[in-house]
């Protein structure tokens, strides 16, 4: 059974009978999946049937480009041969009317429903898909599960932390507490008579009825999928693992764990990759933390670097965007950073770009240049290298806030682990201070903290770094 804590009731009524339908969407993967578990559980507890649903936004979907929707299509086609196997439907719904307007009801919900279960996910759109709901179909119980993170985010704080220092006791003391084995899938016999209608999805049919930007090209290192998730952390932590802590900040060195596309569209959970991590080195979790008992160097200490970054970093993110609805903007800027840059927005800039030239790499800085690159042609920007991206972008924009909308779309654009709560976040920490603190007055930054290419230096060669991305994008 799902752990109840993982799960919310947002409607007053229970549900009593019916399908359950479970609205996938962010969490792209058929086992380890809690609401799919919680939506079975709810279903069998009546002998009642159960559906999944994926619903494709079909207008240029917040910029929606090939690269995000071929990423989807390929883990769905996954998706749908596990559920089969499990008896259990997978329906794809085009939206091609713009939900969001006004009085737009949601498709596909009849009125024999018993009950929905959509997944925990604090961004606009599912904000919004929410209070639709509840405006036109409220009469249908909704239960809203936490299947993203270790610790369910209404659980781990009650209010948006300042920082990593102010969540991480609180990951550290609940994280033991919230590392259950997933129970398994099984087969949904109450499904019986709509398994003999279930006829495969075309999914190439599929693909070609989708708008989206089809100028941001899927890439071809790293591939989509649960299989492939998996592979990629069994390969993390036999190969890459033990040199983490050393290597993950090296910008020639292919030091990080490279999960985030998996982790952002669903593929594999990080509760998962938290108890493989435990598995495999045989560490406990109270030790894990601990840098000091670990050492710096080593396993040990990549081990508890690891854990910062994938749990306590990653849920802070969560955090934010749960608590914050301006995480996106300059708006939900902690107010030392907004009057800071209030205070320095009319000093001179020595350059600006405009969002194509900051798109096609165009500026007089050839590191900013590679960076750029490297996030476009292969959708994943170095670690380390997005602080210095963003800063710049703050300091070569009009204003803090065309800074961060054209961070944000880029990121959004091009980054395989982008539209998603780290892609907010890294850029609010890097412009607008979220999660940090004051540092010294500079111009344009005010007390925003500053990068300067010395910090890279130290990162590895510059120059090295320049040759492996130089040549420029094939942009329209
Ligand atoms: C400007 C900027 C933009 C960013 N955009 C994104 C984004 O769109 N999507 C995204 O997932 N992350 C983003 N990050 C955070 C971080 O850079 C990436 O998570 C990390 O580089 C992903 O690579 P990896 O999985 O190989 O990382 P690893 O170092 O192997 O980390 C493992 C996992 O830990 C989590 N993690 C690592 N670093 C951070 C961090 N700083 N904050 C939150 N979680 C973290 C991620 O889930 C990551 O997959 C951004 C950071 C900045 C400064």
């Amino acid at each position: 059974m799902v752990n109840p804590v993982r799960v919310q009731k947002i409607t007053e009524k229970d549900y009593s009978n019916g399908t359950v339908i479970y609205e996938m969407c962010r969490e792209l993967r058929a086992h380890d999946n809690d609401a799919l578990l919680f939506a079975q559980d709810l279903a069998k507890s009546n002998g009642c049937k159960l559906v999944v649903h994926y619903r494709i936004y079909n207008y240029l979907w917040q910029g929606a480009t090939a690269r995000f929707y071929d990423w989807v299509i390929a883990s769905l086609k996954e998706v749908e041969a596990t559920l089969r196997v499990h008896a259990i439907p997978l329906v794809i719904i085009f939206e091609d009317n713009k939900l969001y307007a006004r009085d737009t009801k949601i498709s596909h919900i009849p009125h024999d429903t018993g009950a929905v279960v959509i997944e925990e996910i604090p961004l606009h759109f599912a904000r919004k898909w929410k209070d639709i709901y509840l405006a036109h179909h409220n009469t249908i119980p909704l239960y809203e599960v936490d299947a993203r993170n270790c610790i369910p985010v209404w659980e781990l704080s009650h209010k948006q932390e300042f920082a990593a220092r102010t969540i991480r006791s609180k990951v550290h003391a609940k994280l033991g507490g919230y590392l259950e084995e997933y129970d398994k899938l099984t087969t949904h016999t109450a499904n019986a008579d709509l398994l003999t209608k279930m006829q495969p999805i075309d999914w190439n049919d599929i693909r070609k009825k989708i708008i989206c930007d089809e100028s941001v090209a899927e890439v071809d290192w790293i591939h989509a999928g649960e299989k492939a998730a998996h592979k990629q952390l069994t390969h993390f932590l036999s190969e890459k693992l033990q040199e983490y802590d050393e290597s993950r900040n090296s910008i020639n060195i292919d030091g990080q764990s490279n999960l985030s596309p998996y982790i952002s569209h669903g593929n594999i959970s990080r509760r998962r990759i938290v108890l493989e991590l435990l598995r495999t080195t045989g560490v406990e979790i109270r030790s894990a933390f601990d840098p000091v008992q670990n050492g710096s160097n080593g396993k040990l200490g990549s081990i508890a670097a690891f854990i910062e970054e994938c749990v306590v970093r990653a849920e802070l993110c969560e955090n934010f965007c749960y608590y914050n609805h301006a995480y996106d903007k300059v708006t939900g800027f902690p107010a030392w950073a907004k009057e800071t840059l209030d205070a320095h927005k009319h000093d001179a800039r020595e350059y600006t770009y405009t969002y194509k030239q900051l798109e096609k790499g165009e500026t007089h800085d050839r590191l900013w240049n590679a960076a750029q690159l490297q996030m476009v042609q292969t959708g994943k920007m170095h670690g380390y290298m997005r602080m210095y991206w963003a800063k710049k972008i703050l300091e070569w924009t009009k204003s803090p806030e065309d800074a961060m909308k054209f961070a944000v779309k880029l990121n959004d654009t091009y980054e395989l682990d982008g539209r998603d709560v780290g892609g907010y976040v890294g850029c609010a920490w890097s412009i607008g201070g979220v999660h940090d603190r004051p540092w010294f007055t500079r111009p344009i930054f005010g007390t925003i903290r500053y990068m300067a290419v010395s910090g890279v230096e130290k990162r590895g060669s510059i120059e090295e770094y320049i040759t492996k991305f130089a040549s420029p994008p094939k942009l329209v």
